[in-house]
Order: structure tokens, then sequence, then C-alpha cells
């Protein structure tokens, strides 16, 4: 044997066995590119490597080597030993040995968008709305009644306006509106919309015809209340720059382009509907205390969801609860029928 070939031979400490008992035999086995030379005080064999099974290199199982008799080779695995065998995996074998590192690495990742997501993204939009509410009023004109009317989402009104006037009167009367103006109680038609009710930013109210034609003047009361609840907390500007936040936050995470990305409006239409179902409680909380302190049972709530329910298109009765902005309305008006329990 040369100096250069034995330069290249690689020496590892193995055992054998020669496949007839189990008796493991210590060897020290020597590498050179094609042979396989195994040499103890009792043994001395060597193989073309050609002719051995080589079990495969994952993480820090020990290599088999199988011979065509049944004899075995066990040694420890390692890079060198991958190289001297030609094979192109020790990247992939120090990746599996390191995958823990990966899988922490991993759920650290979600872990803190999880966070940014539920905790962070929303504590930082309440906290501005809080602040400067107002000014924001003016920087997020989209969902503003006139910009609405102007974009063709419905159509003036049919009811008349003695109809109108006495829907507003009977809710002045009826609910303790406080400083809330009548006035921003707007009404429009639109049968694509049906029965529905909005509060918009800014403070107005939008009712439709078809919900008035709809519900009990009592029922109609409530759902006023509910969107009370939304203009009390200011709902449509929280909402809006918590998507605001959680796009920037898409496009930091992401490298995406936020507004038309595939991903971006996946995650924009999740975070929408988990932040508009947690608002959609705080106004139906906010519903059944001014109902409550108005002298008007929570109750119609019940009733009227019940027939808004029934009378929407079967597609937004079928929405998950997930995707689904309005919580359940199974389970929004089961919080109400014990008033109508308790009213019986
Ligand atoms: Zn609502």
């Amino acid at each position: 044997m040369s100096a250069s070939e034995a330069a290249a031979t690689l020496c590892v400490a193995g055992q054998f066995c020669d496949g007839y008992t189990a008796i493991a035999h210590p060897v020290n086995a020597l590498f050179s590119d094609a042979s396989l030379v195994l040499i103890s005080p009792d043994i001395h064999r060597t193989v073309n490597l050609s002719e051995v099974r080589i079990s495969e290199a994952l993480g820090q199982v020990p290599r088999t080597f199988t011979f065509a008799d049944g004899a075995t080779l066990v040694v420890p695995t390692s890079d060198e030993l991958s190289k001297k065998l030609g094979e192109s995996i020790p990247k992939l074998q120090r990746w599996e040995s390191k995958y823990r590192y990966a899988v922490v690495a991993l759920a650290a990742i979600i872990g803190s968008a999880w966070w940014i997501y539920s905790c962070a993204i929303p504590y930082i939009a309440d906290q501005a709305v809080a602040r400067f509410g107002t000014e924001l009023e003016s920087e997020h004109p989209y969902s503003t009644l006139a910009n609405l009317d102007a974009a063709g989402v419905w159509k003036p009104s049919k009811l008349d306006e003695s109809r109108q006037s006495q829907t507003r009167r009977a809710i002045a009367e009826r609910l303790r509106l406080g400083h809330v103006d009548l006035k921003r109680i707007a009404f429009r038609d639109s049968p694509d919309l049906g029965a529905n009710a909005f509060a918009l930013g800014g403070g107005d109210m939008v009712l439709t015809d078809d919900l008035i034609h709809l519900l009990s003047p009592e029922e109609q009361i409530a759902v006023v209340a509910h969107e009370l609840g939304h203009v009390h907390h200011r709902h449509n500007q929280r909402l809006w720059l918590r998507q605001v936040g959680l796009l920037g936050a898409m496009r930091l995470l992401l490298g995406t382009n936020g507004w038309h990305d595939p991903i971006a409006n996946t995650t924009q239409l999740l975070g929408q509907t988990r932040y508009s179902r947690e608002f959609e409680a705080d106004a139906d909380a906010y519903a059944v205390g001014l109902l409550t302190e108005s002298g008007i049972s929570p109750c119609h709530l019940a009733t009227g969801l019940r027939k808004l329910e029934a009378a929407a298109p079967v597609h937004a009765r079928t929405q998950s609860e997930w995707f689904s902005s309005h919580p359940l309305t199974e389970n929004r008006i089961g919080k109400f029928e014990g008033s109508c329990r308790a009213r019986d």
C-alpha cells in the first residue's frame, strides 16, 4: 500500500458477525475507494464495495454492511464515511440530525405569528382608535353612507317619509339612546342585501326596507340596539385598522404585495372574520344591556334573528362558523332565548 493510498483510506472500528453465530467480533474496517478490508486478530477479509449491500444514512443510526454470504459489519455513521462511499446525502443527514431544531424554530415562528395576529395587532389598532378615532374617520371614508350611496350599493328607500319618521320615533321613544342622533338612522332598498342592517363608518346606520317589512317594531329596535353597539365600540374603524395591520404584518412575514396576493387575501379573510366575530359578540352584549335598561326584553333580539336567518339566502345560512363574520346565528339566539323563557 503506497503512502497516498494510505492517506485515502478511512479506518473505522466496528462489529462483525459472520452470519452463522450471534457473536459480534470487534474489527477495524478500512475503507478505500473501491474496497473494504476487515482486520482483527483472527479475521482478515477483503471485499469489493460494489458487492456489499449498504444501509441508508439516516440521522445517527449506525451503518450496516451486508456481505454476499450473509455476514454483516456495523459501524458508526459519519460524514467522512458517507464521503468515502461517494454518497451525496451528507447534507440531508446533517439536516435530519438537526430536525429537532427545525421543529422548535417552526413552532416559535407559528407561535409568534399567532400572537401578532390575535393579540398585538388588535391591541395596537384599538389603542390607535381610542386616541385618534376622530382623525381616522376622515382617513377611512370608504364605508360612509355617501360613498356607499354613490357606489350604488343600494337604492333609495321605497318607504314613504311618514313610515320612516314613525320608525325613528318609535326607536327614540322606546330606546334610551342618550347621545345618539336619530337622523343618522337611514333607510335604503336592496333586493340583494335583503333584510339587513349596517353600522357604517362615521356613525351612520342603515336599515333596509325588507328588514322593516319583516320585523316587528320591538325586533327592529333590538336590531338597532345591536348596531348601536357597533357604533359605540367604533368597530368599523377598529376592524379597518386591524386589517391594515394584518396586511402589513403579512408583507413583512411573507414578502407578499398585500392586497391582491392569494395568501394575503385568505389571511385577510380569516383575520376579518375572526375580528368581526369578536365585535358581533360585543355588539350583542351592548344590545342586551341597552334593551334591558330601556325595559325591552332581549328576547326580541332572538325572535328577530330567527326571522332574519329564515329570510337569508341559503349560502349565508350554511357558512361555517370559522368563516362567518357573525357567530352562528343559533349560538347567538341561544344567549337571548333565556330572556324569552323568563318572559313566558
Ligand atoms: Zn353586527
